[in-house]
């Protein structure tokens, strides 16, 4: 790796770290999600970096992939995954935390094994790891707290601009050999007290960019080139483009969506609907180093 890139990786890492101080100082219970998540874009920015993803904001049940429309009037509550993406110049850090909102011992408990399953995944981690060995280890401090690691969902090597690139770290023993090599890389541990499973629930309002088709609409065309300026091949959300061009984004987002030009992903719930904990940090490894960047 070089040495410019390691330096912009932690420069998000620290920006990203800033950030989590400041989400735990405005997330309470009654909060709107709306009023957490723009405040969040404002402070990425501030601190000179921007939105890696759009802010998952995920309630109980719902694992991740959830993040408020424009209009929502949805309120902190439950156990809250707070999942923050930041880059700098494309170089990504992706980082998360859960928050019980509620005084409930059972969420207190799913976070500290997403926590010490997390801790325990980075403790000995090097180019040379196996993947089933960051697995067994999540699956192991999960397991003995009597909870299941969701084992649908994965960490995931990080590249410029790439927020999913190639490598899937599992949460769970896969008997996979491959080493985990050089790069920078999200691990990110699910907890449980369902099944350990996640499927698709409601749309997200969190897009992607698919791929390059004819687009008649002159005016979804107007919102595609702003797309693929401001947030290149990185996620964006419905509550970015309504900012920029109103209201009337959203027909033009319906359009590209049905012209498969950008797709949007479904909200992660756990399939037996019982609440989820999360934990995540971003990772630098190189021959010499290990640097826990978030
Ligand atoms: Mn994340
Ligand atoms: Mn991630």
């Amino acid at each position: 790796m070089e040495k410019d890139e390691i330096q912009k990786l932690t420069n998000a890492g620290e920006i990203a770290k800033k950030v989590k101080e400041f989400a735990r100082e405005i997330i309470k219970k009654d909060v709107p999600l709306l009023k957490i998540a723009n405040k969040i874009d404002a402070k990425i920015e501030e601190l000179g970096a921007k939105p890696a993803f759009p802010i998952n904001l995920s309630i109980n049940e719902v694992a991740a992939h959830s993040t408020p429309a424009f209009n929502d009037e949805t309120l902190a509550s439950g156990l809250l995954k707070v999942d923050i993406g930041v880059h700098v110049d494309g170089y990504i850090a992706d980082t998360a935390f859960s928050l019980d909102l509620e005084n409930s011992e059972e969420n207190k408990k799913l976070i500290q094994a997403a926590e010490a399953a997390l801790n325990s995944a980075l403790e000995n981690i090097s180019t040379k790891t196996k993947l089933r060995e960051i697995g067994a280890k999540i699956e192991k401090e999960i397991t003995s707290r009597k909870f299941q690691p969701i084992i649908n969902l994965s960490g995931h090597s990080v590249s410029q601009y790439d927020l999913h690139s190639g490598i899937t770290i599992p949460n769970y023993n896969n008997s996979q050999d491959f080493e985990i090599g050089e790069g920078s890389f999200a691990i990110e541990p699910f907890a449980t007290s369902g099944s350990g499973k996640v499927k698709d629930g409601k749309p997200s309002g969190i897009y992607n960019l698919e791929k390059e088709t004819q687009v008649r609409d002159s005016f979804a065309r107007e919102v595609l080139a702003y797309i693929k300026q401001e947030f290149k091949t990185l996620p964006f959300c419905s509550r970015w483009l309504v900012k920029k061009f109103t209201t009337r984004a959203l027909l033009a987002l319906k359009r590209l969506e049905e012209a498969q030009v950008i797709h949007q992903y479904s909200q992660l719930v756990e399939t037996q609907r019982k609440p989820v904990a999360q934990a995540e940090h971003t990772v630098i490894l190189t021959e010499k180093e290990k640097i826990v960047t978030t």
